[in-house]
């Protein structure tokens, strides 16, 4: 049993992550600003004598005594990040360093959520960790795929100089129950509007890709990497199935057996055109992890989710 720091832990990701380290036996301290994360997703959570909430921003700093850190404090969607884009590069730079000091001075081991958006728009297919990627740093996208970059730069940095115990995730599109039905990433955007009748958005023709991977598979590689003692990362976790946004669409309608038809909109600047995970380091330090949940389940689950949630 331990005491672990869950930055973000009312968002989308960091929900699932307190309820699986809970279900462990650890104590859990959530510490979230509540910029994109819901009180809704942790509410279960609350009356748990081993379940802390903190409001607080990680761009201050804080301290707390703790046997292990999971830095996910850092909003995800594009819409979310580009809304006030100084402040996530500071979450991701300032946030870092102060969620670094604290793992120095508690000699805490510290997992950062990166992401495959530190490859940028790709040019090598699939990614494998050694890429070093295609990044507009000017560029819209830039706020929150420098940030990421930097962060990963200071883990590096802190472990070379300071011995600090790091793990560098890269997390590939993940989707699944409590993603905010209005945070304007695909898979949320697409099924509320099938489940409302309404046209499901395609940016550009549709033909950009991403691999999407289901919540579970995805916090139980979090917690694998974190545990595990061959490797500081960098570690792919997504999911290698690709799929265009048209296929999306499809897949989404079937899920939802909606009528609603497609409409085109223009594709946002820098958007990456294909996105898919080699997973074979995540095989080989994770005990062979590997997504268990096909798109097809995923869906389905997720749309459950937002029936029940919106009422539809
Ligand atoms: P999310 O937006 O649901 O969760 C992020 C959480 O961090 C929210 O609860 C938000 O309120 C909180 N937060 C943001 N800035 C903060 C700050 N300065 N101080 C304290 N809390 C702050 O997103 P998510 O999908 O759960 O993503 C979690 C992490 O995983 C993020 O770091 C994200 O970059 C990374 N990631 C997610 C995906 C994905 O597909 N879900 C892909 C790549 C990387
Ligand atoms: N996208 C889309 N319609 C939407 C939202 C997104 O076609 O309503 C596309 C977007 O252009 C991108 C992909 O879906 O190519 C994934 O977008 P998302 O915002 O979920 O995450 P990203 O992988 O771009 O960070």
């Amino acid at each position: 049993m331990a005491t672990i720091l869950v930055t973000g832990g009312a968002g989308f990701l960091g929900s699932h992550l307190c309820d699986r380290l809970i279900e462990r036996g650890d104590d859990v301290i959530c510490l979230d600003n509540f910029f994109t994360g819901k009180k809704r997703n942790i509410q279960h959570l609350l009356g748990n004598p081993r379940f802390e909430l903190i409001r607080h921003d990680i761009v201050h700093p804080v301290f707390l005594e703790v046997d292990q850190i999971y830095n996910l404090a850092c909003p995800a969607s594009p819409e979310a990040y580009q809304y006030n884009p100084i402040k996530t590069i500071k979450t991701s730079t300032v946030g870092m360093v102060n969620m670094l000091g604290l793992a120095k001075r508690c000699k805490a081991r510290i997992l950062q959520a990166s992401t495959s958006e530190c490859y940028g728009d790709p040019e090598v297919h699939p990614q494998q960790e050694d890429y070093w990627g295609h990044v507009n740093p000017i560029g819209p996208r830039s706020c929150y795929d420098e940030g990421k970059r930097v962060a990963e730069s200071l883990c590096m940095n802190y472990h070379l100089s300071h011995g600090l115990e790091i793990r560098i995730m890269r997390i590939f599109n993940t989707y699944g129950p409590r993603m905010d039905p209005n945070d304007g990433r695909v898979i949320s955007n697409f099924i509320t509007q099938a489940l409302r009748g309404e046209p499901l958005t395609v940016y550009g023709e549709g033909k950009q890709t991403r691999s999407f991977c289901y919540v579970s598979d995805n916090i139980e590689g979090m917690m694998r990497l974190m545990d595990q003692e061959e490797t500081v990362g960098p570690v792919n976790i997504g999911n290698p199935t690709e799929n265009t946004m048209l296929e999306l669409a499809e897949q989404v309608l079937q899920a939802t057996g909606s009528s609603s038809k497609v409409a085109h909109l223009e594709l946002p600047k820098d958007d990456p055109k294909q996105r898919c995970p080699d997973i074979t380091r995540a095989k080989q330090y994770l005990n062979n992890w590997e997504p268990q949940v096909d798109l097809k389940t995923g869906l389905k689950q997720t749309v459950a989710y937002y029936k029940e949630l919106l009422n539809l």
